[in-house]
């Protein structure tokens, strides 16, 4: 049922080395569509494809050879490496990501990025040093700032989110000026981190996610929260169906991916008045809601980008 792009697939093919890859998938869910979507993937195109629990590798680190263990033994040499890094892991699966960079792996995304585009803070300014455009947003430390703060991000209606947020849990919707500062008194008494931002009522509770691969959008689907609810992530009850992109969508999704150096990212972007905004720039992104909404083949359109990019192993002449 996934058709993705049969002609681009052919042409790249055809272009690609007739060379068995082994490629590891850094997960602790095997058993998650994406890893098992990547592995048959994978294996269908006749390559070997381990899942590798990320917290099972360990590291001895000097200077002369960067390696990586596992399980008593030395992992062999990969072509390529997929990272899913979960966000309970994040810190020490970037540590093993940057060992594999070390050794001089493929790595899809590699450790910088990935850290980057986890931390909200960090990951906006990115965004706003590489002039993507995004929802105005505003952080402070010292509760003394909490009305400075309201007034940068545009006043209410405002969105105030902690910076652990996942899946749309730590995201509020302050609708008065009242609102927003009672939501950031309770989030400083808890000690959490959050930042404050425009909230982009145009959006209409509908975001865009674009699932970009080596610097192409390769899918897209548009999220529709359910009734009465503004976060349209599919955890809060949102619905996802196909959606034709614009060409400002489709070049500011390849851009944000391009500012963290991802080559596999699924981002997600609100319609405003104003133009594509983007909100999240997600280093792991999920097959299955958007292979299901936009009938793509994600893993295909991943396999196709690392054949690409893993160059044969040189055949080592001996000097006559
Ligand atoms: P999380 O990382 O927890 O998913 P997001 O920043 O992606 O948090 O926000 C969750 C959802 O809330 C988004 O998918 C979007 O539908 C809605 N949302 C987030 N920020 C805004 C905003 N500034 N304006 C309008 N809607 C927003």
């Amino acid at each position: 049922a996934l058709s993705y792009d049969v002609y681009h697939s052919a042409q790249v093919a055809a272009a690609a080395p007739a060379r068995t890859l082994r490629v590891a998938i850094l997960s602790r869910e095997g058993g998650a569509y994406s890893t098992r979507r990547i592995v048959a993937e994978g294996e269908a195109r006749g390559h070997v494809v381990e899942v590798i629990d990320t917290t099972r590798c360990y590291m001895a680190i000097n200077a002369l050879a960067p390696e990586i263990h596992y399980d008593g033994a030395r992992l062999p040499r990969f072509d390529a490496v997929i990272p899913r890094i979960g966000v309970s892991v994040t810190a020490y699966g970037a540590a093993v990501m940057r060992q594999f960079e070390s050794i001089g792996t493929f790595c899809v995304n590699g450790a910088e990025g990935i850290l980057a585009s986890r931390d909200k803070l960090h990951a906006h300014q990115i965004l706003a040093r590489h002039r993507i455009g995004m929802p105005a947003t505003a952080f402070a430390s010292s509760p003394k700032d909490t009305d400075n703060l309201i007034a940068l991000a545009g006043n209410a209606p405002l969105v105030v989110k902690l910076l652990e947020s996942t899946q749309g849990k730590g995201v509020v919707l302050a609708e008065t000026k009242k609102a927003a500062q009672s939501v950031i008194s309770a989030f400083r008494g808890l000690r959490a981190n959050f930042l404050v931002q425009h909230f982009v009522k145009e959006a209409a509770g509908e975001d865009i996610r674009c699932l970009v691969i080596g610097g192409r959008v390769v899918a897209a689907m548009r999220r529709r929260a359910a009734e009465g609810e503004f976060r349209s992530n599919l955890h809060q009850g949102g619905s996802a169906e196909p959606v034709r992109i614009t060409r400002a969508e489709r070049d500011t999704a390849i851009r944000a991916a391009r500012a963290f150096r991802l080559n596999l990212a699924g981002v997600d972007l609100l319609r405003s008045s104003e133009g594509p905004k983007v909100l999240e720039v997600n280093s792991s992104p999920g097959f299955e809601g958007i292979e299901t909404a936009s009938g793509r083949n994600i893993a295909a359109a991943l396999f196709d980008e690392i054949e690409k990019r893993v160059r044969p192993t040189p055949v080592r002449r001996k000097i006559p």
